[in-house]
This record gives structure tokens, C-alpha cells and sequence, in this order.
């Protein structure tokens, strides 16, 4: 079991801990790493080791810069986009102006924090909101998307309405005050299997090979498989607002929030 504020989980697969920062540390905005791959064409770069989440579950791609030295003068060069190949499951950063470093390269990469810690905020207001609308009314979520600082996720409600979205607010808020601790765990198949909460949440959805899952648990509210990056407690999301309660057709309501000091 993860520990809060601890920087690795005791049992985070081996690989992840040293290739995908971002995976096992949520707060880790600098880095060190040597560049594993150059596609010049097309002005990316692949590294051993990144904290720059590559978007994916509904959490943007994280945006910073990379620094790396060019014979004698240091260049600094902005990350614009982060994605993962489907195929290789190699994750690229690519960099503004078509600068890229050398194949030999060590570079220092930089994470946009504040968008970053803005965007871990958000996306545990919805995993809350995921919680409430769970142990309110029974509902599970059935689809969702997030910009730092704001999000919507949809649920199979029959009708919703203004005081539906009131009562839901103030039921987030109460548990953003409770500051419930949020923990990062691997969860052998076997296990995940036999968990009432991630059997709800649909983890046995995901592919078989996936073994561990990693769940992100809130603890006593919400449960569920997720690649994404999350604060330590709930109190630092700080204040929501549900900003629209929208239809989206039959049995199909959209709920959305925002960060209120975002
Ligand atoms: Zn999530």
C-alpha cells in the first residue's frame, strides 16, 4: 500500500518507477533524464525517464520545456506536446521551433506546474464527484473530460436538475473539507478482481495484460483504475463550483465543474 507524500509506492512495477516519473510521483516537476530516441522530421524526442504525463483517461498531456547543452551554449527549448504511440508505447515530447537535442544528449526537463498542479486538482474533483454521485445515488460514470481547472463527467441519471447540481456541490465540498487522504496502488489482477469498488468503476474492463492495475484511492469515497496524476488529499483541490447540469439525452446527464480560485 502507497503511503501519502511518499515519493515511490513500496510496490510500484520496477520499469514505471524508472521510465514514467509521472506514474509513481504526482509531485515530481523536474528531471533528469538521457534522450532515448530523435525524430528531427518531426521535432520530438524520446527519454529514458519523464514526468510529463502524455495525456490519456481524460487528463491533458502536460506542457514545460527541455534544456540541454549544444557545444558550448545551453539551449532551452518548449515542450508544446506530449503524446504516447499506441504502438510502442513510446512517449514523445515535442519540441517548439523544430530544435531537437542530439541522440547522446542528457537533457533537464521542466514541467508548466502550475498548469500541472491545477490540472491533479481537477482531476480529483471528478474522481470526488465520481464518489458522491456513486454513494448518493448509485450511479457509476459513463464518460468525461478535463482542462486544468474544469471538467465534466456524464451520468446515466433519468433527470437532473439545478438543485440535483446544488446538493452535488455542496456534497463535494464536504468531502474536499474532510481532507480524505488519496493513495497511489498497484492491484495485482487477482486482487482487483475480488474489490467490490473497482468492480463498479469497470476495471475488469481493461485489458487482461495490463497486471498490476494502478488505482488511485480516495480513501473511504472512491476507487477506481487510473493512469492520471492526483493531489495527496482532498482538501488541496480546494473549493468546486458544479457550474452547469446539462441533458444529453435519455438517461444521459453531464455534470460540470470547475476550480473555484483556478
Ligand atoms: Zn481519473
Amino acid at each position: 500500500m502507497a503511503v501519502p507524500g511518499r515519493r515511490v509506492p513500496d510496490n510500484a512495477p520496477h520499469g514505471l518507477a524508472e521510465s514514467e516519473l509521472f506514474a509513481v510521483d504526482a509531485y515530481l516537476r523536474e528531471f533528469e533524464s538521457a534522450v532515448s530516441e530523435v525524430d528531427a522530421e518531426q521535432g520530438r524526442v524520446a527519454l529514458r525517464r519523464t514526468a510529463f504525463f502524455p495525456g490519456g483517461g481524460g487528463q491533458p498531456f502536460d506542457i514545460g520545456t527541455l534544456e540541454w547543452a549544444d557545444g558550448s551554449s545551453e539551449v532551452t527549448a518548449p515542450v508544446t506536446k506530449v503524446g504516447r504511440d499506441r504502438e510502442t508505447g513510446r512517449i514523445w515530447h515535442w519540441l517548439e521551433g523544430g530544435h531537437v537535442p542530439g541522440p547522446d544528449a542528457e537533457v533537464s526537463g521542466v514541467l508548466d506546474w502550475d498548469r500541472r498542479h491545477l490540472t491533479m486538482r481537477t482531476h480529483t474533483a471528478l474522481h470526488i464527484l465520481c464518489g458522491v454521485i456513486w454513494s448518493e445515488f448509485g450511479l457509476a460514470v459513463t464518460g468525461g473530460n478535463m482542462d486544468p481547472g474544469k471538467g465534466r463527467l456524464d451520468f446515466p441519471f433519468e433527470s437532473m436538475s439545478t438543485e440535483l447540481g446544488q446538493q452535488v456541490e455542496r456534497r463535494i465540498n464536504e468531502e474536499i473539507d474532510a481532507a480524505r487522504e488519496i493513495l497511489v496502488d498497484f492491484v495485482g489482477r487477482e486482487v482487483a478482481d475480488e474489490d467490490a469498488a473497482l468492480i463498479r468503476t469497470s476495471a475488469n474492463l481493461i485489458p487482461r495484460e495490463i497486471d498490476p492495475l494502478r488505482v488511485i484511492d480516495i480513501v473511504g469515497l472512491d476507487k477506481q483504475a487510473d493512469g492520471g496524476t492526483h493531489v495527496r488529499t482532498t482538501g488541496e483541490v480546494g473549493r468546486i463550483r458544479v457550474t452547469k447540469t446539462e441533458s444529453k439525452g435519455k438517461g444521459n446527464k453531464r455534470i460540470r465543474l470547475e476550480i473555484v480560485d483556478a
